[in-house]
């Protein structure tokens, strides 16, 4: 049995933030404003979770007006998410996964990233892909006004 999930999320750019993206610090002018620690990579993989599971979003579980959430470490909410799907018999088979983030460069990181959300996953960092991209100058990412993220979990389930 499989089942597959989608996520999204997108945070705006803003003075006086960290940049933190698939738990990975990176230097940078801006960084990505949001309640927790903005992580946009690690939420849009939390929600992918939780869509495979169809068990909501990110918000119901983690609601942003909740100051537990405060400044936050993303990670956890991942976590959570693969708890879940534990609970109900289901391992993560691979995610892929794409970064939108017009500068810094993000290639440097990424071996850093897959090694974090392998270890929030439970899953060797080869079924872990992350890919980054720029905005090429239009739309908002590519204005440097946000950081945007997509990823795609499979999930599998043993003996059925
Ligand atoms: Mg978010």
């Amino acid at each position: 049995m499989h089942r597959i999930g989608i996520g999204t999320d997108i945070h705006r750019l803003v003075a006086g933030r960290p940049l933190i993206i698939g738990g990975v610090r990176i230097e940078s002018e801006l960084g990505a404003d949001g309640h927790s620690d903005a992580d946009v990579l690690l939420h849009a993989a939390t929600d992918a979770v939780l869509g495979a599971l169809a068990l909501g979003d990110i918000g119901a579980h983690f609601p942003n007006d909740d100051d537990r959430w405060r400044n936050a470490e993303s990670s956890q909410f991942l976590r959570h998410a693969v708890d879940l799907a534990s609970q109900q018999g289901y391992a993560i088979e691979n995610l892929d996964s794409v970064i939108d983030l017009e500068r810094p460069k993000l290639r440097p990181h990424i071996e850093a990233m897959r090694n974090n959300l392998a270890e929030a996953l439970n899953v060797a960092t080869d079924r872990v892909s992350i890919k980054a991209k720029t905005g090429e100058s239009v739309d908002a990412v590519g204005e440097q006004r946000a950081v945007r993220a997509q990823v795609i979990v499979l999930l599998s389930r043993r003996g059925v």
